[in-house]
């Protein structure tokens, strides 16, 4: 999910939000104020509802930002990077980007989430032992009792053996230290996750028919979105597992044609793509230096009245938006990147020299090709 707003760094890890976390943080804040705590704390001012709903709010968000990032320094300390956290309508998410070497660094790395949410559980609940021994406000109270289940709550939800939960990584590290294979615990993993996620669809169904409203329709969602994730982790899993080993050199198509970047799109048609097979043409200025990356579905996209006198190079990806892989690098730490500009494509470069290009074909034909070699491609 995409992140909305930057709200800085924490111990280096970039920490931001999403938009649609101010839904589920106004549900919180309004739920509290003007549901449970006037329940259980009858005839105060209005004003220390919404204060004692504000206050368990933030808390609440601060101790889904502590979860996420004990993961992240985790995976850090066990040479797994991390892009940065961000909070949004199911909670947080710490976006990894590569994976763990063995079984003991996947666990530790997925363990460490829910032991925070214990450990805060504890901690409020003893804090409001002791606040309400020290005659403290029973409203002050209520919500950091709130803030002790909803901790507990959170950490036995995710530990819920189905991926994408905390639970499900466990299970996966698990599977993987007893089998040895990654690829089929993360399967297994993701498909205890789909299953998971329909168990919510239909019990949140059933709750919101049974009249206890919004709540039930956000497990339905909730549930909807571990399908998704659950099924995107089961494909990388399986894709990870048929490029593994395989380098950037592997799949490249090597010695691309370039094209200067200062002709205009229609000397650009004559005389780059009617004269050649390839969809992809690197630009390059007058030191051969490379300068964006053209793909003819750009090129198609301007009217024909335009093409004299259009620069090929307005036209083109510039280079910072142009992923750039080293030949030598693991296909798998490039696929992430090349969602990007120049349709999917990216440049190889081996110093100052361009040698090559990948496209999602390129990977594509070598995901075939690993399955056939495998024995069958997979019923989906
Ligand atoms: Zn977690």
């Amino acid at each position: 999910m995409k992140e909305s707003l930057r709200l800085g760094r924490i111990a280096g890890v970039a920490v931001g939000i999403n938009w649609s976390v101010l839904v589920i943080f106004t549900l919180i804040t309004v739920g509290l104020a003007a549901g449970r705590f006037p329940i259980l704390q009858p005839d105060l001012e209005p004003v220390a509802y919404a204060v004692a709903g504000l206050a368990a709010g933030i808390a609440f968000f601060l101790s889904l930002l502590a979860h996420e990032l004990s993961h992240a320094i985790v995976a850090r300390r066990n040479g797994v990077g991390v892009d940065g956290i961000t909070l949004w309508l199911f909670g947080g998410v710490a976006r990894l980007t590569g994976e763990a070497d063995d079984p003991g660094a996947d666990f530790r790395i997925a363990a460490v989430g829910p032991a925070v949410s214990v450990a805060l559980g504890v901690v409020f609940l003893s804090l409001a032992g002791a606040a309400s021994a020290a005659g403290l406000a029973p409203l002050v109270v209520e919500v950091v009792v709130w803030l002790g289940i909803i901790n507990i709550v959170l950490a036995v939800f995710n530990l819920v053996p189905a991926a994408p939960l905390d639970g499900g990584r466990i299970l996966r590290a698990a599977l993987w230290r007893r089998s040895g294979d990654r690829v089929a615990a993360a399967v297994t993993a993701a498909r205890a996750g789909r299953s998971f996620g329909w168990l919510l669809i239909i019990g949140g169904f059933a709750i919101f028919v049974l009249g206890a409203g919004l709540g039930g329709l956000w497990i339905v969602f909730l549930g909807w979105f571990l399908i998704n994730a659950a099924r995107m982790e089961e494909e990388q899993a399986l894709m990870g597992g048929a490029l593994s080993g395989v380098r950037v050199a592997d799949v490249m198509t090597s010695g691309p044609t370039t094209a200067p970047d200062d002709v205009t799109v229609e000397q650009f048609i004559e005389h780059y793509v009617f004269r050649n097979r390839h969809s992809t043409f690197p630009l390059v200025d007058r030191m051969g230096r490379p300068t964006g990356l053209v793909t003819l579905r750009r090129v198609k996209e301007v009217p024909a009245e335009r093409r004299p006198s259009m620069r090929i190079g307005d036209l083109a990806c510039p280079m910072d938006e142009v992923a750039i892989a080293q030949p030598l690098e693991p296909l798998e730490d490039l696929l992430p990147r090349m969602a990007g500009c120049p349709d999917g494509r990216s440049l190889v470069m081996d110093g100052p020299q361009l040698v090559g290009i990948v496209s999602p074909t390129d990977v594509m034909r070598h995901l075939e090709m690993a399955e056939l070699r495998r024995g069958g491609l997979e019923q989906p």
